[in-house]
């Protein structure tokens, strides 16, 4: 039986919903992009309101949003969606606190809802043959390396180094979330520095150490000012042989030998995801990388950078 396409509204138009978001929702047959909710961004051709409330008052009916505003500026809105029987999708980081998303998961879950909290990076082509591969072998040591130019891929965007914003865990976060789906464990963070430019709020770099339960040590290293070639790359050595996953995750290799490249498909996966989820009216909120960020601010030392302009 063919189900009706799921009416989306996606809110918060700005550089992930126009580069990600609305080419995705455009190849997918189980989606109809009926409404945008954006104080500026709209998208040609569709219903635009500025405030969700317009929205849930308008004509058109809708059965899900998908949240793209940054991560402090989401829990309301999904309230509101959930509290208006509307299934709900989720930018990553889900949320600006655990709290939060625990709230938001508790209120899907009674209103028998779906509620999404994404990881694009986990969709990256390499990543579930490399979790596969590790699955087999003994950890020795991890060693994330994520070092992106703020200027390049954040042009403008104040917030995400202002309390909430996440900082440099904004893409941080994207390989911890790669980490916690790969690796057989949770590793538990042991340590943490953050840099903090001295007019911001959030760290513009920033290193963790943290532990597997055999003793591997897994280290991270953060950088938001990396100009030049843009690395994005975990690396385990292990009992039989070094795995190197770059491009976030994109291209694996095994000792030095290439074995796969995959295509970009993260997002076409996100919303084949989605689709699923709502036809069994499930949740799927996985908070394990939130978790370690939020210990890295618990634990982390504060250490001050020269303050940042874009
Ligand atoms: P962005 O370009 O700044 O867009 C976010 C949009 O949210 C803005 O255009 C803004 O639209 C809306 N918004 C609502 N309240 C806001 C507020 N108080 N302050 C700022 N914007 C507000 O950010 P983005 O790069 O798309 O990132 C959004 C989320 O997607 C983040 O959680 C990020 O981690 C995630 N993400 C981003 C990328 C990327 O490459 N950029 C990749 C993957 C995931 P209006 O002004 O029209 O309301």
């Amino acid at each position: 039986m063919t189900r009706a396409p799921v009416r989306l509204a996606l809110i918060g138009i700005g550089k992930i919903a126009r580069d990600q978001h609305c080419p995705a929702l455009a190849a997918d047959q189980r989606f109809q992009l009926v409404a945008t909710v954006s104080r500026h961004g709209r998208v040609d051709g569709v219903p635009a309101f500025t405030d969700i409330d317009s929205l849930l008052r308008s004509q058109y009916k809708v059965d899900a949003v998908s949240l793209c505003t940054p991560p402090n500026f989401r829990y309301s809105l999904a309230k509101e969606a959930l509290a208006a029987g509307l299934h709900v999708m989720l930018e990553k980081p889900p949320g600006a606190t655990l709290g939060e998303v625990e709230d938001l998961k508790n209120r899907a879950e009674r209103a028998g809802l779906t509620l999404f909290a994404t990881w694009h990076s986990r969709e990256a082509d390499c990543v579930d043959e490399a979790g596969t591969w590790l699955a087999q072998r003994t950890i020795k040591s991890v060693r994330i390396t994520w070092k992106e130019d703020i200027r390049r891929w954040h042009p403008g965007q104040d917030w995400i180094l202002d309390a909430g914003g996440f900082g440099v865990f904004d893409p941080g976060i994207n390989a911890l979330s790669i980490l916690c789906k790969m690796l057989p464990e949770i590793p538990i963070l042991q340590r943490a520095t953050l840099h903090i430019p001295a007019n911001r709020q959030s760290p513009i770099a920033a290193q963790l150490e943290m532990k597997m339960s055999n003793g591997a040590r897994v280290d991270a290293d953060f950088d938001f000012l990396q100009t030049g070639p843009q690395t994005w790359e975990i690396e385990v050595d292990t009992d039989d042989g070094r795995l190197l996953l770059s491009e976030g995750g994109r291209i694996l290799s095994i000792d030095g030998i290439q074995r796969h490249a995959g295509e970009d498909r993260e997002y076409a996966r996100l919303y084949a995801r989605f689709a699923e989820l709502i036809a069994t009216r499930e949740r799927d909120v996985d908070v394990t990388p939130l978790r370690i960020v939020a210990d890295a601010f618990l634990l982390g030392s504060r250490v001050p950078a020269a303050p940042f302009e874009f």
